[in-house]
């Protein structure tokens, strides 16, 4: 028999810097969790391989796709790429009997929780401006103005905290998982 119980959909939401890839990635360690994978329009970056955290498409694939009704939630990040969230693995997750994970901006979560009011949604907070500054910087991989933009973009996220069921204050990653 096929399983029925309705999955849990766990949004996770932060800015860059918070940390929240580490702590999505821990979740799903956790047994009976999947992943949904987002299709962007945005370039792969270098460490990035197709088909892990996103699939990769064109405007006119995603474009295709927003039309024929086949995502969950879309959102144009940083005013830029598009990224979408797959109904299908909403379907899959029903079919296997798992729960969640979605990786999302602020708002797709608030699109998501409108269509699936029990979605649980989280919102992963670096301790700091400072150290989140920090962070970013030391991945070293954005330009001073991407830096800019993903600071500004963090102040402007952060004053959606309250939309969320649960915060979180990534300070120690150790603590935050829950593993320590
Ligand atoms: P990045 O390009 O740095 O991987 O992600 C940029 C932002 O897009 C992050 O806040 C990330 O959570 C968000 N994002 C990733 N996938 C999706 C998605 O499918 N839908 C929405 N709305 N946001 C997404």
């Amino acid at each position: 028999m096929t399983p029925t119980k309705e999955p849990l959909v766990l949004i996770v939401s932060g800015p860059s810097g918070s940390g929240k890839s580490t702590l999505v990635e821990k979740i799903l360690e956790l047994p009976d969790t999947m992943p949904s994978i987002s299709c962007t329009t945005r370039k792969p970056r270098a460490t990035e391989s197709p088909g892990k955290w996103y699939d990769f498409v064109t405007e006119t694939e995603f474009d295709r796709m927003l039309r024929q009704g086949e995502f969950l939630e879309h959102a144009r990040v940083f005013g830029r790429n598009w990224y979408g969230t797959p109904r299908k693995w909403l379907e899959e997750a029903r079919r296997k009997g798992l729960d969640l994970v979605l990786e999302i901006d602020v708002q797709g979560a608030a699109q998501v929780k409108q269509k699936l009011p029990q979605a649980v949604a989280i919102f992963i907070v670096p301790p700091s401006r400072q150290e989140l500054e920090r962070r970013i910087r030391d991945r070293g991989q954005d330009s001073e103005e991407e830096i800019a933009r993903r600071l500004e973009r963090a102040r402007q996220e952060m004053q959606h905290h309250r939309e969320y069921d649960f915060m979180v204050v990534n300070d120690d990653l150790e603590r935050a998982t829950g593993f320590a």
